[in-house]
């Protein structure tokens, strides 16, 4: 695949450098049977180094798992070979299912059928807190 010549689908853009593998399993990315290009520790004007995903599909994406992973990326939906619409993405308030919780007492962990949802506890550090044990997430 000619990685610029995209003409319906998605690049994510001004992934955190070194992100991009951590989001391609995150977003399932494996499990697509289109053409996926990872572009790692490509030069970046504001900082320094970034990773970008190509995805030669129009496919829905999770943007709080992009949020969550690389919340300085951007969405790019290429339609008919043209940037047809970019979303800037910041933290998410709420994860829903896309991380789960470690504290082996909680009742996500005991009971089968609950939604791991997680709250963002301080913007600043990026840090979340399962709304059920309180228990902070790991490092991502
Ligand atoms: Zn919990």
């Amino acid at each position: 695949m000619r990685i610029d010549s995209i003409k319906d689908g998605i690049v994510i853009d001004h992934i955190t450098a070194g992100k991009a593998m951590q989001l391609y399993q995150m977003l399932k990315l494996d499990r697509l049977d289109c053409q996926v290009a990872i572009i790692k520790n490509a030069a970046s004007k504001l900082h320094g180094k970034k990773d970008i995903i190509k995805i030669d599909s129009s496919i829905e994406i999770n943007l709080d798992v992009v949020g969550y992973v690389s919340p300085h990326a951007t969405i790019c939906i290429i339609r008919d070979g043209v940037v047809n619409e970019k979303k800037h993405l910041e933290l998410p308030h709420t994860l829903t299912d896309i991380i789960s919780c470690k504290n082996p007492r909680c009742i996500t962990t005991t009971e089968r059928g609950i939604q791991q949802i997680f709250e963002l506890s301080d913007p600043e550090k990026g840090e979340y807190r399962c709304a059920y044990c309180d228990t902070k997430a790991e490092n991502k």
